[in-house]
């Protein structure tokens, strides 16, 4: 098998809350979306980059390796947890969509795999990766183009019809995970349009919507940006009581994330 080689610049060996069972989690390096709230700053350009720390040594954050190199490791760690599994973050990991598939490829059989995703990517990418894990969180944001580009830097358009791919042309079991971000996704609009997009989906098995991080803003200056989100991040945000979603919707609380 041919190898080829990624960047990544996190591994998590023992997270709880990236999918079922305690997981190895990766994390990919380049992301296609600029979130405003996002606390992963370190994760969005694709290249190695140095970060600086007030009183403390720079820290070279990113990682080339090959995905060879990868599985081993993922192999030799999750051997010795039965039930684990591993799932791949970012920034957006099907970015790198040929060292990805090719970890996924290297994978023992059997083992769980899942893929945290924005969903801004081609198609033909998505569904070829989707179609290879065990399960997918799909990061829903915004859902319409001006508050997409507003708050996320793109537009919506793809990232919906690449959720009803994978609603319809797959058999990969997924769940939404969204921000409840206070005037940004807490609003009746917001609200108004997931109840028509969920209206369309067959197989989504549940709502996550996720806490504002109080520390997002944390690791900004280290890549010389400033942190403006554009909203209380502070604010608890609730869910409505009338939601019209079938599929269960919770709000996690900050220390399940
Ligand atoms: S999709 Fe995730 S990693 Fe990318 S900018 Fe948004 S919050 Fe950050």
């Amino acid at each position: 098998m041919a190898d080829v080689s990624g960047t990544i610049f996190d591994i998590a060996e023992c997270s709880l809350h990236d999918g079922p069972g305690v997981r190895m989690t990766v994390f990919l390096k380049g992301c296609p979306l600029r979130c405003r709230w996002c606390h992963s700053p370190e994760g969005q350009t694709n290249a190695v980059e140095t970060l600086h720390f007030p009183d403390l040594p720079d820290r070279v954050c990113g990682k080339i390796l090959s995905a060879g190199e990868l599985a081993e490791h993922i192999n030799s760690l999750l051997a010795f947890v039965p039930g684990s599994g591993v799932t791949f973050s970012g920034g957006e990991p099907m970015m790198q969509p040929e060292f990805l598939s090719s970890v996924l490829d290297r994978l023992e059989p059997g083992t769980h795999s899942l893929i945290d995703t924005c969903g801004f990517v081609p198609a033909d990418v998505f569904l070829m990766l989707a179609k290879k894990v065990s399960c997918i969180f799909f990061g829903l944001k915004l859902l319409d183009d001006e508050n997409s580009v507003r708050w996320s830097g793109q537009p919506s358009g793809r990232v919906i019809e690449n959720l009803l791919l994978l609603d319809s042309e797959t058999t990969t079991p997924y769940r939404l995970r969204i921000p409840l971000l206070h005037t940004v996704t807490d609003t009746p609009d917001y609200f108004s349009k997931l109840e028509k997009l969920c209206s369309r989906l067959k197989r989504m098995e549940c709502i996550d919507f996720l806490p504002s991080n109080l520390d997002a803003g944390a690791k900004y200056p280290s890549c010389s940006r400033i942190f403006a989100p554009g909203f209380d991040t502070a604010y608890d945000c609730v869910l409505p009581e009338n939601l019209k979603i079938k599929a269960p919707c919770r709000l996690l609380r900050r220390n399940e994330v």
